[in-house]
């Protein structure tokens, strides 16, 4: 299966990662959101973090343009029907992303495959909403994508040996660290991170420490390059959220339970680093 054009769905920080990753690695990207302002906000960080590869002497200016001109803006999702490939980064909600797959069943070749960046959603059940289950397969990046090797590669129930390998092809041309996973809720990395993060929050809650001192014990204590207050607000309050009920609905354990203090901050807009505001502020 040989993969040369890539959509990505989602301009957002995730999407916007994956794209900027795939141009350097050489694939043609169609970058897809539903708003003009999400796209123009996630080329300009792309042209941003290129930019600054320049400035270190990482890649020269003619580099930087040649990535740039690999990207293709798209608002219309029919833009699928040109693509080998599809990874969709749009917000972490299982009827959002069991409509998306669903359309693109209906426009992409019947090559295509159908990836999801979900953090935790059943890759079984998004795939359940297309006629090609065996195409569709979890590739769960880290962010910031750029910078972190890590790609989760789901298999749902019945994802094909061939898409699993063309996925794991792909994932090494980008230089990154594929490693296999089986589809249950959280997959392995958000089911040990986000207990960790939710208990951060609890201890907040409970006035134990302050969020400063909170995030300094995991760093010092743990070596932690950032404490799970402050990683938390990189990744996005509202993700954390929806991943911890996730885990809760998915194996039916209170152990996952979200922390009220985590579903104020969010039903308040503090999203964290991407509003302006989570349990730090940002200007
Ligand atoms: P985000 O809010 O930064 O971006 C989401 C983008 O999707 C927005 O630009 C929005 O306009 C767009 N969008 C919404 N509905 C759409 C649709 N129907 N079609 C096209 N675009 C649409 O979110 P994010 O942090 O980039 O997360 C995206 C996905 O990646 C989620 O599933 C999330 O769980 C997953 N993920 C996030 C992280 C993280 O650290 N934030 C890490 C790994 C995986």
């Amino acid at each position: 299966m040989n993969i040369q054009n890539v959509m990505v769905i989602g301009a957002g920080q995730m999407g916007g990662g994956i794209a900027q990753v795939c141009a350097q690695a050489g694939f043609n990207v169609t970058l897809n959101d539903v708003k003009e302002e999400s796209y123009a906000k996630g080329i300009a960080v792309i042209e941003k973090n290129l930019a600054r590869n320049v400035e270190k002497q990482r890649m020269t200016e003619d580099e930087k343009q040649a990535v740039l001109g690999r990207i293709t803006k798209s608002l219309d999702i029919n833009d699928a029907k040109n693509v080998d490939i599809v990874i969709e980064a749009a917000v972490e909600n299982m009827d959002i992303k069991k409509s998306i797959f669903k359309q693109l069943d209906e426009i992409a070749p019947s090559h295509t495959i159908l990836a999801t960046n979900t953090s935790s959603l059943p890759i079984t059940e998004i795939a359940a909403a297309t006629k090609r289950p065996e195409h569709v397969i979890g590739m769960h990046y880290m962010n910031p994508v750029p910078v972190m090797k890590l790609v989760e590669i789901i298999r749902g129930l019945s994802t094909s040996d061939d898409v699993y390998q063309a996925v794991e092809e792909m994932t090494n041309k980008l230089g990154k660290v594929p490693v296999e996973v089986n589809d249950y809720p959280g997959f392995v990395a958000n089911r040990v991170l986000m207990p960790m993060i939710n208990e951060a929050i609890f201890t907040l809650q409970e006035g134990v420490a302050t969020k400063e001192a909170i995030d300094e014990v995991m760093k010092l204590g743990m070596n932690h390059p950032m404490g799970p207050l402050q990683l938390a607000d990189f990744i996005g309050l509202d993700t954390c959220l929806y991943i911890l009920e996730t885990l809760q609905e998915g194996y039916g354990d209170p152990k996952y339970r979200p922390c009220a203090l985590l579903r104020k901050y969010v039903n308040a807009g503090w999203l964290g680093k991407k509003s302006g505001r989570g349990f730090y502020s940002y200007s």
